[in-house]
């Protein structure tokens, strides 16, 4: 699904010599190489504050200890995701409230969204799946006449733009008052183990974010608040630093693996190709499409026997997952991530795609769609 030892080969010498001068350096944590990758990704991202944290499960966890969020307090997020977004609400003892998602875009319903409110209702997580932004202004406009927070969970779409509908556009992850990344070595923007980081303007939350990645220290051993321990390492900062400035051609390069794969598939009776949405532009951590009327079990069977990797995001939604049975949720409460199940398939996509892997991908593909 990655190819992530091509893509390191390509920056070898660069990268060795950042980590080389890092273990010299002894300054493993909270070194110098973590503030200047916090600057530098603050300006990619032209954001005020950029936390570096340890992973982008950490960064939604401590995001809703920033906002104050109280047991019992309810948290709207998509039912297809990742399970991370569930995990760390229910962690806390907030309530997670679930809702469908729209079937092109694999996005947050923001109609839902305004159904699911209710007087505890605190936040709203939207999921920018796959690596486009879900409908932020449609989003916005609820938080602001409900009076929620919104912490966009940007895992998997960092470096897309979201355009406004009065042309101002914005970094995904920058718009809500919260956003969360992972630097997990799949992801666009991946380091060489686990990473994360939180974004804010807002300067009380920046600080308090600070606090709370640390112990809940602002002093040393003087604790505020309740914190967590959550560093990225120097040695990660160094890698990302290397990679930052390459963030932006990666997603171009994944942009043009899924043009490719959106031309061999135009047009096919049984294959959706992904929607893009209206307002984000899309950085393609998956590519992900909709078959019908194809054993999709064989299909992968298929592409696996010819050594090509497929895989099922996500095979199973939260609110039919093991851990987060909810007596308010039964299956058939939300139909489409309950089809979208049943129809998705990804295909590899990462930055070092070549037109005769990308051609062998498409024509294994069609010749069992098509027999
Ligand atoms: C990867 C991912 C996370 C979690 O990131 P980790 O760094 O693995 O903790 C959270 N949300 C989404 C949508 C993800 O894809």
């Amino acid at each position: 699904m990655v190819d992530l030892v091509s893509q390191y080969q390509k920056m070898e010498a660069e990268i060795n010599e950042a980590v080389i001068n890092v273990i010299k350096s002894s300054a493993y944590i909270n070194g110098p190489e973590v503030k200047s990758f916090q600057k530098e990704l603050e300006n990619y991202l032209d954001v005020k504050h950029v936390i570096p944290c340890a992973n982008g499960t950490d960064a939604l966890q401590m995001a809703m200890m920033a906002l104050g969020l109280k047991p019992g307090d309810e948290v709207i997020t998509a039912t297809f995701t990742f399970v991370a977004t569930a995990e760390v609400i229910a962690l806390l003892g907030l309530v997670p409230v679930l809702v469908d998602v729209d079937p092109d875009t694999f996005m947050l319903n923001p109609e839902q969204v305004a159904n699911a409110i209710t007087p505890k209702t605190k936040a709203i997580v939207p999921v920018h799946l796959f690596g486009q932004c879900a409908d932020m202004e449609a989003i916005l406009e609820i938080a602001t006449k409900n009076n929620l927070f919104v912490i966009e969970d940007t895992a998997q779409a960092i470096g897309a733009d979201y355009t406004f509908s009065n042309g101002q556009s914005a970094k995904a992850g920058t718009i809500g008052d919260i956003g969360t990344t992972s630097f997990f070595p799949s992801k666009n923007l991946g380091c060489f183990g686990d990473g994360g980081a939180i974004f804010t303007n807002n300067d009380e939350l920046g600080d308090k974010l600070r606090v709370i990645a640390n112990h809940g220290m602002k002093v040393r051993y003087y604790h505020d608040e309740i914190g967590v321990n959550s560093r990225l390492d120097s040695i990660q900062a160094a890698v990302l630093r290397k990679k930052l400035p390459q963030l932006d051609s990666y997603n171009a390069a994944r942009n043009k693996a899924a043009a490719f794969y959106d031309e061999a598939f135009k047009g096919h009776s049984k294959i959706t190709t992904p929607k893009r949405a209206d307002q984000s532009s899309h950085v393609f951590h998956q590519y992900t499409l909709k078959v019908t009327g194809v054993d999709r079990d064989a299909l992968i069977q298929h592409l696996q026997d010819n050594e090509i990797p497929a895989m099922i995001y996500y095979p199973v939604p939260l609110h039919m997952q093991k851990a987060y049975t909810d007596e308010r949720y039964n299956v058939g409460d939300f139909p489409i991530a309950e089809s979208l199940i049943t129809q998705v398939i990804s295909l590899p996509m990462h930055t070092e795609l070549t037109e005769n892997q990308l051609q062998f991908i498409t024509r294994s593909f069609l010749t069992f769609v098509n027999q």
